[in-house]
């Protein structure tokens, strides 16, 4: 016979690139009956969900619900929805997640022109124009709003412009600006964007809030060629998540009652005080750091408030410093990627994870520990200037 132990997980503090740390009201829900797919009160749960993501989103995009599946699942459904063999599309590349867009929109079948940016950067318009300029009939422009493995945020106001100009859908990836970050779907002319629910909005992986525009929609009516995914096909989900009540796949009916709880807690707060935490907390990290003696990646004015990238001191080993701080404090934060491995760090303060608490406490820790390792760190400055930002 096996004999398994039960799990046991330690409560971590989960300050990375995501998971986020859960709200312990959303855990509690995930523990709440399971109804069926169909039940009426089951239905009513679904509806307030995509009310609420609505809120969230800021839009008045009727088709507007999680799919089943973590972020990436989103980022496929809206390729897979909107790309036909042979469509254009051109993607903005400044970290893995353009990358993975890119991924995603060749194995659509569709011709997949790049605009690039230094890693730590954002794209820049002009290099949008330039590329619309030399290739015509391009369908879609996709770019990344929140780059989890840069920390840059990327401003979308005039890359959606120059979209509308050109008649070109424009597709925004919001995994990690969803709930900390305004996305403003409908004032900044998104027309599909989708997200995950376990960044900024403190839910466990396992959805993927997307939301499409009514350009989006009428295209994905107008397709010539069915979807190429069976599970991610909106054209059968939305008929679920709509009036008819076709059944689909069976949804995930406990994770959906945790992101009801989760949005629940954003309303509550309301969108505008939740965004100025984020900025505010991130600002006195920030501020904390710099004090400290470390040096930022990202320029101030592109700073992502939901997650921070600082480079880690050349004389010591950036992946020890993690592994201290999980081992003597319990938090996890995330090492450089792609052009940042071994040289950066990632601090995420997302949702119910970015509190004052959990600033001092990291920069406490982090201070310690680099002093251990005979790094000179200000590390009373460092509480001081964080302290000092906090106002
Ligand atoms: C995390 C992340 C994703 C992928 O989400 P998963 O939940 O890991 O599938 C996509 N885009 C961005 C910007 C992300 O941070």
């Amino acid at each position: 016979m096996l004999n398994i132990g039960e799990r046991n997980p330690v409560q971590k503090i989960l300050m990375g690139p995501g998971p986020s740390t859960v709200s312990p009201r959303v855990l509690r829900a995930l523990a709440e009956p399971t109804l069926g797919h169909l039940d009426p009160d089951f239905l009513k749960i679904m509806n307030e969900v995509m009310e609420m993501l609505r809120y969230v989103f800021n839009t008045k995009n009727q088709l507007t619900m999680p799919m089943s599946g973590t972020g990436s699942s989103g980022m496929e459904t809206t390729f897979v929805n909107i790309l036909e063999p042979g469509d254009k599309v051109i993607v903005a590349v400044k970290g893995v997640f353009g990358m993975r867009m890119v991924d995603m929109a060749q194995r659509c079948g569709a011709e997949v022109i790049q605009i690039t940016a230094p890693w730590g950067k954002p794209v820049q318009p002009d290099d949008l124009r330039k590329a619309l300029a030399t290739n015509k009939g391009i369908k879609v422009f996709a770019v990344v709003h929140a780059e989890t493995s840069t920390g840059v945020l990327q401003p979308l106001k005039e890359l959606s412009d120059i979209c509308s100009e050109h008649d070109v859908l424009f597709l925004v990836d919001t995994v990690t600006s969803l709930g900390g970050v305004p996305v403003d779907i409908d004032d900044n002319e998104i027309s599909l964007a989708f997200s995950g629910t376990q960044k900024c909005l403190s839910c466990p992986p396992g959805l993927a809030p997307i939301t499409f525009g009514e350009k989006a929609y009428h295209v994905l009516q107008n397709r010539k060629t069915k979807v190429q995914s069976w599970y991610l096909d909106l054209t059968m989900i939305a008929r679920y998540w709509g009036k008819e009540r076709v059944y689909h796949h069976t949804a995930p009916v406990n994770m959906i009652y945790a992101l009801h709880e989760s949005l629940r807690i954003i309303a509550e707060e309301g969108r505008e005080n939740r965004f100025a935490r984020h900025r505010k907390n991130s600002e006195a990290l920030s501020a904390g750091l710099e004090a400290m003696g470390l040096k930022l990646v990202v320029d101030k004015e592109y700073r992502l408030p939901s997650l921070t990238t600082v480079y880690s001191p050349e004389s010591v080993d950036e992946a020890e410093v993690r592994k201290q701080l999980m081992q003597q404090y319990h938090i996890e934060i995330g090492g450089g990627l792609g052009d940042f491995r071994g040289k950066a760090w990632r601090v995420g303060l997302m949702g119910y994870a970015s509190t004052q608490t959990n600033v001092i406490l990291f920069l406490t820790a982090l201070g310690n520990i680099l002093e251990t390792m005979g790094q000179k760190v200000d590390k009373r400055g460092a509480l001081d200037a964080a302290v000092g930002a906090f106002g």
